[in-house]
């Protein structure tokens, strides 16, 4: 067993211990939420941001963020809020995703989407669309309305078609910063990271009061793929996963690690089967059920309490390391980028191995928060318990 686990239960069978000790009052769980976004990861480098374009992708971030954490405010979806945040940022043209994604080597915009529903892990995806304002709903559509997964190419725009979704001219995705990237690109024998120095991938993970949780991808890709090269945030498992039982991740970075490592599925697979060793764990550690036999119904209520209070702060740690873990396996194989999760206790957590990922957080516990490059946020992002 790993030490961290090891200690994480030695951790929480002593709170259990002495809570049973002098057990007291404690207040029931209020309802909370939890979001996190980003707006894709890379070598961005401070000195090279201008004061008014910081500004400017922190407004479309929090303007992103404020969408999703509207949605879970009121009470609203898991769903629902991730498809608020993503349709802000593929709408704005400062990132990878609908309006100013990047081009392929062709000279076209190929978009890609992902999105997963936590509560019966339903899920939806497209790859390959040209004439779909916003892709994420179109993916949720494939979730909701037909049979499959994944929908590629003419096939998922007929999808479109029949379900219908307007048609957008292509030239609604085309900007000139992104034309400018692929001319450089092909002009100076560049590759996709060097012209790009960013991956502008947009994705949301989401916990809502119901305890649901959901996770939505949705990017242009890489500049200049050809082939009909697909990443890894339409891949269900690679760039999103999403599982009540254990988190919902939204990844971006240099795709085809991403891929290799099936980070989304790998992170809430660890999480998963690590929370049931974990309870194994602490089931074996407990005394026996004849110490706590004199306690009254009011002393095991509290008694309860505490003990999910001190698993849920035992699991913010775990979530974080899981995490970093994985994304250092991804850099281990030569990769980049960042993922962002949520957990069934309402942690909002980042990490990425570049110098910075476009992001941003709110919870119920009233953090609302953007950043841009490494270690500026605070040092929480857990609601209350
Ligand atoms: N992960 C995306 C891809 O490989 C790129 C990105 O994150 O911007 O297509």
């Amino acid at each position: 067993m790993p030490w961290l686990m090891k200690n994480l239960i030695a951790a929480v069978a002593l709170a259990l211990m002495s809570t049973a000790a002098h057990a007291q009052e404690d207040a029931p769980e209020a309802p909370k939420w939890s979001l996190a976004i980003h707006g894709g990861a890379g070598t961005l480098s401070r000195t090279a941001m201008t004061p008014e374009q910081r500004a400017e992708y922190e407004a479309a971030l929090q303007a992103a963020l404020d969408a999703g954490a509207k949605v879970l405010a009121a009470g609203g979806d898991a769903m629902d809020a991730v498809k608020a945040a993503v349709i802000v940022m593929e709408d704005s043209p400062l990132f990878n995703a609908g309006k100013g994604a990047v081009f392929t080597w062709d000279g076209t915009n190929e978009l890609d989407a992902s999105i997963m529903d936590g509560r019966d892990r339903s899920a939806g995806a497209v790859a390959g669309v040209k004439t779909v304002r916003n892709p994420i709903l179109l993916a949720d559509k494939v979730r909701t309305d037909s049979e499959h997964v994944f929908l590629m190419g003419a096939g998922a725009e007929a999808f479109a078609l029949e379900k219908g979704f307007a048609v957008t001219p292509p030239e609604y995705f085309a900007t000139e910063a992104r034309r400018r990237a692929l001319e450089r690109m092909k002009a100076d024998k560049l590759s996709a990271l060097d012209v790009d120095h960013k991956f502008g991938t947009v994705g949301a993970v989401a916990l809502d009061m119901e305890g649901n949780l959901a996770a939505a991808t949705s990017t242009g890709g890489m500049t200049g793929k050809r082939w009909g090269r697909v990443g890894d945030a339409p891949v269900i498992g690679a760039g999103t996963y999403a599982d009540n039982r254990s988190c919902a991740v939204s990844a971006t970075g240099w795709g085809e690690y991403f891929l290799r490592v099936g980070v989304a599925h790998e992170i809430c697979a660890r999480l998963r089967i690590n929370q049931s060793l974990m309870v194994e764990g602490l089931l074996a550690t407990l005394p026996s059920t004849e110490e706590y036999s004199g306690m009254t119904p009011e002393a095991l209520e509290a008694f309860r309490a505490k003990a999910s209070e001190t698993v849920s702060s035992a699991w913010s740690a775990e979530a974080q390391t899981i995490a970093d873990d994985v994304m250092a396996e991804v850099a281990q194989l030569g990769g980049d980028g960042g993922v962002i999760l949520v957990t069934p206790q309402g942690d909002a957590i980042f990490s990425f191995n570049t110098s910075g990922m476009y992001r941003g957080r709110a919870t119920s516990s009233g953090v609302r928060e953007v950043a841009i490059f490494g270690g500026e946020e605070k040092a929480s992002a857990t609601p209350d318990h």
